[in-house]
């Protein structure tokens, strides 16, 4: 099974995969409409998001916590 190089979310079923297309390394979350793979800032502006919305820190916090988990993945190494 493959995982999203850029969220970490496994990728089970070919819907998971950006653009329906298994071969691509990112998730349907982390592709832009056009199924290029978003940017960092992009991502880390969703997933800071997502923390705030999920885990109820301030912007600041949630922040450093989206910067944590990505540092983590493979398509952020060395950012
Ligand atoms: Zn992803």
């Amino acid at each position: 099974m493959k995982r999203c190089i850029a969220c970490g979310m496994p990728m089970e079923t070919q819907a998971d995969f950006a653009m329906g297309d298994e071969n691509k390394d990112y998730c349907i979350h982390c592709a832009r409409p056009d199924g290029s793979m978003q940017s960092y800032e992009e991502k880390l502006k969703s997933m800071t998001g997502f923390i705030v919305k999920t885990q109820g820190l301030d912007e600041e916090a949630a922040q450093h916590a989206a910067k944590g988990m990505m540092a983590k993945l493979p398509a952020w190494k060395g950012i």
